[in-house]
């Protein structure tokens, strides 16, 4: 080694070896679709997991992988303070926990449930010395563990708990907390969902007027993608608006124009021997809100509709 050399080294400061910080561990209770790419991810990411399962074949591949496989769901939640639940539905939760202690756990429910449920589930897991999580999955199981796949988990409920365990909640998918409200993960998911079978309603019948036609629907589908991608803008717009009260603010397309020209989506539905039935329910609404005040509404965009729909 030359003078430099060791000089260089002596200057070097000793970098402190930093201890590994563990990971929390966990338990994840129903190893479906959705529960086992859950706990893949976990693994992957090194947390220790318990794992249970209705059906125990199911946990076999992950027992390979290193997770701990409990008997029963009480042998599961005993096992660790967070307990995640990733079951088929409201009914299967039920009967999972019953009986089951639950004193000083995290439970943090992914079951897709109503609002008013994951409040109900809110009050009485906490009611059994528990804090609770209540979460809304943004994703299908193989986007689990891709974050290039964009996939994220409302959640609502403890904030206490969401901040503890933040990053072991992350590790599958990108975390999201929409409030205290425990009923507030669901109302975002289903929120969500509900817009997403809006759009495929409008799809089914975009589909449906050209089948039977010389029109591919391979060449057709480019075109829908993008149209509704450029209408995508019309969402922050409906938001602006109802945040301001003034449905009038930057409006491009009035209510009184789209009203009048219902009766060309009517009849191009009747003359490609289309039923409209998906279609009529959001253009009679449009209807009552210009008929109710056309002098006001018909300057208006179709955010009025929002107010008919809440009665
Ligand atoms: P699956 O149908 O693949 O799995 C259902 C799971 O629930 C299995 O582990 C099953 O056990 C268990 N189960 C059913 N009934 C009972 C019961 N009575 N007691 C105990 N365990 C029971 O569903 P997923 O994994 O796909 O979905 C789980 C949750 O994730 C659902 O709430 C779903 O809404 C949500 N979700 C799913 C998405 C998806 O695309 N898959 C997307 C977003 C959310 P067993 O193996 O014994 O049958």
């Amino acid at each position: 080694m030359t003078q430099n050399a060791a000089d260089a080294v002596s200057r070097t400061p000793l970098t402190p070896l930093t201890p590994l910080t563990p990971l929390t561990p966990l338990t994840l209770l129903g190893l479906g679709a959705m529960g086992t790419a859950l706990a893949g991810a976990w693994l992957a990411a090194g947390h220790p997991l318990t794992v249970w399962n209705r059906t125990a074949a199911r946990a076999e591949p992950l027992a390979a992988r290193g997770a701990a496989v409990a008997a029963t769901a009480g042998e599961a939640v005993a096992a660790n303070r967070l307990v995640v639940v990733c079951l088929l539905d409201d009914a299967s939760v039920e009967e999972a926990l019953a009986g089951v202690d639950l004193t000083g756990k995290d439970v943090v429910n992914l079951v897709t449930s109503t609002p008013g449920t994951a409040r109900a589930r809110a009050a009485l897991v906490t009611g059994r010395g528990a804090r609770y999580l209540d979460g809304g999955i943004m994703a299908v199981p193989p986007m689990i563990g891709v974050p290039q796949a964009g996939p994220y988990v409302f959640y609502s409920g403890s904030p206490e708990l969401f901040e503890e365990h933040r990053a072991t909640l992350a590790a599958p998918a990108d975390a999201r907390y929409v409030g205290a409200d425990a009923g507030h993960a669901a109302l975002h998911d289903v929120a969500l969902l509900s817009a997403m079978y809006g759009m495929f309603a409008g799809v089914a019948h975009a589909f449906a007027l050209v089948r039977g036609e010389s029109v591919d629907p391979r060449a057709l589908a480019p075109l829908l993608s993008s149209w509704l991608t450029a209408m995508t803008g019309s969402v922050a717009a409906t938001a602006g608006q109802l945040a301001a009260g003034d449905y009038t603010e930057g409006v491009v397309s009035s209510l009184a124009m789209q009203v009048a020209g219902v009766p060309t989506f009517l009849r191009t539905a009747e003359e490609q021997g289309v039923s409209s039935e998906l279609l009529t329910p959001y253009f009679e609404l449009m209807r009552r809100r210009l008929d109710a005040d056309p002098a006001r509404h018909g300057v208006e965009d179709l955010t009025g509709v929002v107010d008919l729909l809440r009665g």
